[in-house]
């Protein structure tokens, strides 16, 4: 509320809105100004005229006299979740709209925005709508302490102003990293959200190994595991308490299998924008978030997204069919990699073109429209993970070396053995990414290392990876458990190695597809410090991921020539019933 000052609206003309549209710009960092309460306490009447049920409360940096910040006069109303719809009609006949933007509120706690014209100057409005047992007081409770604590003002002020350093910066940049320090205050304020602690739920959309993995550690911690996978024999099928057999688009099964969850996780970029809208319903939270997700399962948005970030990418071109592909391949020069925007994995879903291929070929190999972007001449391959926590901390593994064959993974080695300044950008990038995408879990940053240093970003995913699996023993905390730890509020563990080298060599299922028995299981665990991870999948076949294979040593040769013998080892068998377990002569 705006205290003791009053505030007479001028009779508005008919037919005309009070609230004028708004428009989304990057952050940058003002002065506080006084004007600001004026706005609120305008906003307070019209509102009032309407609903005098209501009361709208003046929250954020500028209801905070003297405290800089970008400007936007934040506001909210706390009401019933059955009245929010009624709440938001209201406010759009006043001249508010719907939030802009890649990630805005979901409608069970929307966030309409408008702005108000003051004398020719143009206040832009955030209205919170928040449902009774939401963060309204917890808004409230921050903005007084800001009010009563010169310390905390200056402190939010400094961070701010370092955030944005002088310039703009993206709105989401801004706000997420603002996330650790506001947080701690929060906690400080008694208004920490509890953590998600065992014996509790987690729901995981897909149940493949990383699925099965992921539980593995779920369990471990003593939660129980909810998975949604569209094959019942599915790897994780044999770890979790439930399976519901589903395509990730059945958006009814999804509903009944995450109303016993208590958190919502994915392994997998691939789950149908319907049921990502349906489970973001603000009754258990969907981590590492839908916009991650929306996010990374697009090319182009991801190549967007890490170019509005500071990251670099392959020069790239959206292209609507061969024709646009030849036009863009003379400005692009060979070679090239044309890639699905959407479903593509392990090399799936995308041509390499040398300039000599036949282009009208590719109709019917790769929908359109689709990505073209340049192939690089890289020295090596790397990926970083990172997981970021419920309060914005976020910890960083170290920089795995990645060999690929063909577009699959088939090697990671750690360390990388890149310089330290490497190493260091490539954590500073991945925190950054995330922190950007206010995402709460494990990212994956896919880089290419060029000759002169640098760091392209080739993909990112919004979950752990395969080339983390090595973390599972290699570090302290695998990248698992860290996962599970971030998406359910718990404190981070230590990311240190456990051995100067680890080496991962992951298991290629070759030949027809058939039944799945590996062979030389024995022989493989005779080669010392190995551990053999196998998926337990139904069906093997060529190239198919079937397990992995980690090895720890002192120098990341030897860890690599262990993994790789104990690798060389694994079989599978030809016909179904032949599945020796005994060692052969
Ligand atoms: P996927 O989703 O199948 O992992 P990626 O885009 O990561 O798709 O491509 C798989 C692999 O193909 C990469 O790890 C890399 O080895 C190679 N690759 C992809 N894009 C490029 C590129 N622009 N330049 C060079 N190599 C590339
Ligand atoms: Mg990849």
């Amino acid at each position: 509320m705006a205290g003791s000052y009053t505030y007479t609206p001028p009779v508005t003309e008919v037919g005309t809105r009070p609230i004028g549209p708004y428009e989304r710009l990057s952050a940058e960092v003002h002065e506080w100004d006084p004007r600001t309460v004026e706005v609120a306490a305008r906003v307070a009447d019209l509102v009032r005229e309407r609903r005098p049920d209501l009361t709208v409360e003046h929250i954020g940096s500028t209801a905070v006299p003297g405290l800089p910040g970008k400007g936007i006069v934040d506001l909210s109303i706390e009401t019933t979740p059955g009245e929010i719809p009624d709440v938001v009609a209201m406010l759009y006949d006043l001249g508010f709209g719907p939030q802009p933007g890649p990630d805005p509120w979901p409608p069970t706690r929307p966030m309409p925005v408008g702005s108000l014209d003051l004398d020719g100057t143009l206040y832009r409005i955030h209205l919170h709508v928040q449902p009774v047992g939401g963060d309204f007081p917890r808004d409230i409770a921050f903005r007084d302490a800001l009010r009563n604590d010169p310390e905390l003002r200056s402190q939010y002020e400094g961070l701010k102003r370092g955030i944005t350093s002088g310039g703009a910066v993206e709105g989401l940049r801004y706000t997420h990293s603002k996330t650790r320090w506001i947080l701690s205050v929060y906690r400080r304020l008694g208004f920490a959200p509890p953590p998600i602690a065992p014996p509790a739920t987690v729901g995981i959309l897909g149940g493949g190994q990383l699925g099965r993995m992921l539980a593995l550690a779920a369990r471990e911690l003593g939660y129980r595991i909810a998975v949604l996978d569209p094959d019942e024999h599915a790897p994780a099928a044999g770890i979790a308490d439930s399976v519901a057999v589903a395509t990730y688009d059945d958006v009814a099964t999804a509903l009944r299998m995450a109303a016993e969850c208590s958190v919502i996780t994915y392994e997998l970029e691939h789950v149908g924008p319907a049921v990502v809208a349906a489970l973001d319903d603000r009754r258990r939270p969907i981590r590492p978030g839908p916009y991650p997700l929306k996010l990374t399962a697009d090319r182009i948005a991801e190549r967007r997204f890490v170019e509005a970030n500071e990251g670099r990418v392959a020069e790239w071109r959206e292209v609507a069919g061969p024709a646009e592909v030849l036009h863009a391949a003379a400005e692009l020069g060979y070679p090239l990699r044309l890639k699905a925007i959407r479903g593509g994995y392990d090399g799936r879903g995308q041509a390499r073109l040398d300039g000599t291929d036949a282009i009208a070929e590719l109709d019917g190999r790769i929908g359109w429209p689709a990505l073209l972007e340049r192939e690089l001449a890289f020295e090596a391959e790397l990926s970083v993970v990172v997981a970021r926590n419920v309060d914005g901390v976020s910890r960083t593994f170290p920089l795995a070396r990645n060999r690929h064959d063909r577009g699959i993974l088939v090697e990671s080695t750690v360390p990388a053995g890149v310089p330290s300044a490497v190493e260091e950008a490539a954590a500073n990038l991945a925190e950054s990414l995330a922190t950007s995408m206010g995402l709460v879990g494990t990212l994956t940053v896919e880089l290419f290392l060029m000759a002169d240093g640098s760091l392209v970003v080739n993909e990112l995913a919004p979950r752990v990876h395969n080339s983390g699996h090595w973390t599972i023993e290699g570090a302290t905390t695998s990248q698992f458990e860290q996962h599970l730890r971030s998406i359910c509020g718990l404190p981070l563990g230590s990311v240190e190695m456990r051995a100067p080298a680890a080496a991962m060599v992951n298991l290629l299922g070759e030949g027809a597809p058939r039944p799945a028995h590996p062979t030389g299981t024995y022989e493989a665990l005779l080669v010392p410090d190995t551990h053999l991870h196998i998926y337990d999948k139904a069906t093997v076949f060529e190239r198919r991921k079937m397990g992995h294979v980690t090895a720890l040593a002192a120098t990341v040769e030897e860890a690599l020539a262990r993994a790789r013998e104990a690798a060389g080892h694994i079989g599978w068998a030809l016909a179904a019933e032949a599945s020796p377990t005994e060692p052969s002569g």
